[in-house]
Order: structure tokens, then C-alpha cells, then sequence
């Protein structure tokens, strides 16, 4: 854990992926970045032109160049985290759950998709309640699940 450079807080998960390359995944905020997500570099620009809009109004610099983004946090059979709004003022956390897919809409889904994400039954989280979204798709219990 490192200290995070765009929240302030102490939850900031440093992964190293290779040689060259660190990730940055800050629990406190929900922001991640990596060595690579250089100001003006390639995958910088990429994800620029992939993004919504607001995760371009919301995107950080850090002292390094480093650029962050709002992360989504993908668990195909529990759920997604994801940033919901309309303004870099006005938005919010959104938690989904995954659920099975039922007989009757398997033909919907491809074959081996065995969840959908429920995304009628989305609950919102406050911006400084990132945690509590990851708790909301048991993220944590995947986590303890890994290191046991
Ligand atoms: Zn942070």
C-alpha cells in the first residue's frame, strides 16, 4: 500500500505487472493508473478517445505524469463497480450484482455465460464511498478467497 496522490489516503495498491510496468489502484477513491498511463503517452490518448466524457473531466495528473482514471471493477460472477453521472460534480458510485442467467434467457447469452449483471437493481454509492461499492459485489470476499 502506498499513499495516493489524488485522494490522500493510505489504500493505494501498488501491483507490479513487469519490469517496466506498476499499476496503481487507490480502495479510498477508485482511481487507478500505471506507469505506462503517461500525460500525452499512447495508452493515455487511447483511453482518451474510448472514454465518456466525464472520465475525461474527472481524469488526474499526479507529480509524475501519471494519469488517472475512475476505475471499473469487473467480477464476471459477482458484480461491477462503476462511475455513474452526469458532471464532474454530480456523479456517484454504482454497484450491480451479478446474477445467474435463468433457462428461459440462456439463448440470449453467449454459451458460456453463466451470470448477467442485474442492472435494474443498481445501488449508488457517495464519491467517497468506493469501498462500500466493492463490498456490495462481495469484491472482499474474493480477495480472501484468493489469499486462504
Ligand atoms: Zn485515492
Amino acid at each position: 500500500m502506498i499513499d495516493c496522490p489524488h485522494c490522500g489516503g493510505n489504500a493505494c495498491y501498488e501491483q507490479v505487472v513487469s519490469e517496466q510496468v506498476k499499476t496503481h489502484f487507490c480502495f479510498g477513491c477508485g482511481f487507478t493508473t500505471s506507469t505506462i498511463m503517461v500525460e500525452g503517452s499512447k495508452p493515455v490518448l487511447d483511453a482518451l478517445e474510448t472514454s465518456p466524457e466525464l472520465y475525461k473531466d474527472l481524469m488526474f495528473v499526479d507529480d509524475n505524469k501519471q494519469v488517472w482514471f475512475p476505475a471499473t471493477v469487473t467480477l464476471p460472477e459477482k458484480g461491477m463497480v462503476f462511475l455513474d453521472g452526469t458532471s464532474k460534480d454530480n456523479w456517484k458510485w454504482s454497484a450491480v450484482n451479478a446474477v445467474e442467467i435463468t433457462q428461459e434467457e440462456k439463448s440470449k447469452y453467449p454459451k458460456n455465460q453463466t451470470h448477467k449483471m442485474d442492472t435494474r437493481n443498481a445501488q449508488m454509492f457517495g464519491q467517497k464511498d468506493f469501498m462500500d461499492a466493492l463490498d456490495a459485489i462481495k469484491f472482499f470476499d474474493v480477495l480472501v478467497a484468493e489469499q486462504e
